[in-house]
């Protein structure tokens, strides 16, 4: 979403409510999670000539899980602080800063960040997950497969042939 600030920047400490949902970043459509219901709330103020974002951001997404590979739901919620700043501004710590042109701020890419802090590498579909069968690719969540060296380390795979 796209918020016009051209009021605010007339004003240090001028501020705006911001209540909007947030469409997925280009890089995480990519991703193999799909989040739905993304909602911001927070306010924008000018801060002598800097806009600061404030507030929190909650959504749900579906990720397959690291073990089994099902679809499994999660939901997320993180703090967002972010400083944005006119392109040409005068700025010492641009890394500090997210950048916007003109009188339009893209909220999107202002909060996209912190949901990617708060996001972990795996997730899975429950703790106990037993995962597929790394022999026949059976749901081991579902029911026990015939596959009987589950126990047996790779290394010693070969020795467990010798002994067959
Ligand atoms: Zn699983
Ligand atoms: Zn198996």
């Amino acid at each position: 979403m796209i918020l016009d600030v051209q009021e605010i920047l007339k004003a240090d400490g001028a501020k705006i409510p911001v209540k909007c949902e947030i469409e997925p970043s280009a890089e995480l459509l990519k991703s193999d999670m799909t989040f739905s219901e993304v909602l911001f709330s927070g306010e924008l103020e000018n801060i002598g000539g800097v806009l600061e974002l404030r507030g929190d951001v909650k959504g749900k997404f579906t990720v397959p899980c690291a073990r089994c590979m099902k679809e499994t739901e999660q939901s997320f919620e993180a703090e967002v602080f972010e400083t944005l700043a006119k392109e040409d501004a005068e700025i010492s710590d641009r890394d500090a800063i997210i950048p916007f042109a003109g009188t339009s701020v893209d909220l999107g890419e202002a909060v996209w960040p912190s949901i990617v802090l708060t996001l972990d590498s795996k997730y899975l579909c429950q703790p106990e997950c037993k995962g597929l069968c790394i022999h026949c690719g059976a749901d081991l969540n579902e029911s026990p497969c015939d596959c009987k060296d589950d126990d047996i380390d790779p290394r010693l795979a070969g020795l467990a042939d010798l002994l067959q």
